[in-house]
């Protein structure tokens, strides 16, 4: 072989690997990180998380407040400079928390703080009152026959892990929106849950008690963590311990709630292409809806803002997206999904803040296979704040799911959940929670991964359309 053929040959093994060795070309790159370094030194994100929870504050599915959030987004988007803002309608469940008295009546009697899980019925006029059996997981509660807990009221005592990743969560949550069914085909009365969160405070948290949408037939209350205590230290004593319940908890009829969409319009041959910038605009109503999910909302928004202000529109059309009603049953992922169906396929890829705002500490995603150098690449931009490099399999958000499922790709930003289940869920969720200086890291992530996304020629493929339900079947434990 010639020297100039073994050159030809070497050349046709680099070539491929030439082309596809960059996967976001050094333009884009540069844009990335001048905006990433820009959102560290400030955001608009601080001042929008500050106007939604003084402004508005509590905002549950259904209530006044839900439909003052709605008009706050629609003027502070439009006020912003975002395109095309409206609302699309969305029907909400609008159920009422009402009033709780929860106390053990013997063998020690002690008022107890608590608060009744989202979609709970209310007691009985004269309330409830019966003994007490206590379980630390579903499997020991699904271990009790009818004759056991009949005419009881159940305790699930399991105490939620602290973890940066917020794992421990999603065991709490399952006990939430499952004990109460397994205990009710067992005959119980209600059930009681230690909050499904890490608070040492005396708040309690709650949450969805409902699975698929599917009503409750009898109460679920989480207790605070240091109540959960003084019960368990009851049952110690070995004699019957009993409760006495009375909550008013009810739900009113639907209402109309929104998404709130705002766009920063493409420019050019991908313009028709979306990426997906989500966040709810809901919250419960105990505390203000700060870090969930306000911090989500002015993450996505600030990063949007971003982009729209560096001068050059990006190629493909960035969608904000606050979402209606995820905290009681995901109303506007389920409705938006349903309304894009036809357009699925232009929603390219999708990025969901709604975890808080500790630092975003690890980059995942749920991409197509032969996309995952794009995401190493973007993982290199991202590695000087400190962002790991995470697996191929993110869920992308609970708002993002109904579209993931639908074949959209996502990005995962995970902010350090180590805190937020110390006020997640709780009267305790409130601006002050909110620390700057993390808040503008996550909008640099945000505005860094969005940004390429947007502006790369290739994209992160499909991924293979699934239609999982998880049920409370003993199978999915
Ligand atoms: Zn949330």
């Amino acid at each position: 072989m010639t020297a100039h053929a073994r050159l030809l040959l070497l050349a046709s093994f680099l070539l491929p690997t030439t082309v596809f060795a960059q996967a976001i070309p050094d333009d884009v790159k540069v844009q990335a990180e001048a905006l990433r370094d820009a959102a560290l030194q400030d955001s608009v994100a601080y001042d929008i998380v500050e106007s939604l929870t003084m402004e508005v504050g509590p905002r549950s599915a259904g209530s006044a407040g839900d439909a003052a959030a709605v008009r706050w987004a629609i003027d502070k988007l439009n006020a912003l400079g975002f395109k095309n803002v409206h609302a699309d309608e969305v029907l909400v469940p609008h159920w009422d928390r009402g009033t709780l008295d929860i106390r053990i009546t013997a063998p020690y009697p002690q008022f107890l703080v608590a608060t009744s899980l989202g979609g709970s019925p209310g007691t009985p006029e004269e309330g409830i009152e019966a003994e007490l059996v206590r379980v630390e997981s579903l499997a020991e509660l699904r271990a009790l026959s009818r004759e056991q807990l009949a005419g009881r009221i159940a305790f699930v005592d399991h105490v939620m892990e602290r973890k940066k990743s917020g794992a421990g969560y999603a065991v709490s949550t399952r006990i939430r929106s499952c004990g109460h069914v397994v205990a009710a085909e067992r005959g119980a009365l209600a059930t009681v849950i230690r909050s499904a969160g890490t608070s040492t405070h005396r708040v309690a948290h709650t949450g969805s008690m409902l699975r698929n949408n599917v009503p409750a037939t009898i109460p679920g209350i989480a207790l605070a963590n240091a109540d959960a205590d003084i019960l368990a230290y009851a049952m110690r004593s070995g004699e019957a311990v009993k409760l006495r319940l009375h909550s008013s908890a009810r739900y009113l009829k639907q209402e109309m709630s929104a998404n709130v969409v705002a766009e920063v319009p493409g420019n050019g041959d991908l313009a028709n292409e979306v990426v997906i910038l989500g966040a709810h605009l809901d919250s419960w109503d105990l505390g203000t809806g700060a870090i969930d999910d306000g911090t989500g909302v002015a993450i996505v928004i600030a990063a949007a803002k971003m982009i729209m202000e560096s001068g050059e529109s990006p190629r493909r059309t960035i969608r904000v997206v606050l979402f209606a009603n995820e905290e009681f049953g995901l109303s506007g992922a389920n409705k938006y999904a349903e309304q894009h169906a036809s357009s699925i396929d232009q929603h390219v890829v999708g990025l969901e803040a709604d975890f808080g705002p500790g630092a975003v500490w690890k980059l995942s995603s749920q991409v197509a296979e032969d996309a995952l150098d794009i995401v190493a690449e973007l993982h290199t931009l991202l590695e000087p704040m400190g962002i790991e490099q995470g697996d191929n399999k993110a869920s992308g958000g609970a708002d993002l799911g109904p579209l993931r499922k639908a074949g959209m790709p996502v990005l995962g930003l995970s902010a350090d959940g180590t805190e937020y289940f110390d006020y997640h869920h709780t009267a305790d969720d409130t601006l002050d929670k909110v620390d700057r200086d993390d808040l503008n890291q996550n909008v640099a992530a945000y505005v860094t991964a969005a940004y390429v996304a947007a502006n790369i020629e290739r994209n992160f493929g499909r991924l293979q359309p699934s239609n999982n339900v998880n049920t409370c079947a003993a199978e999915f434990d």
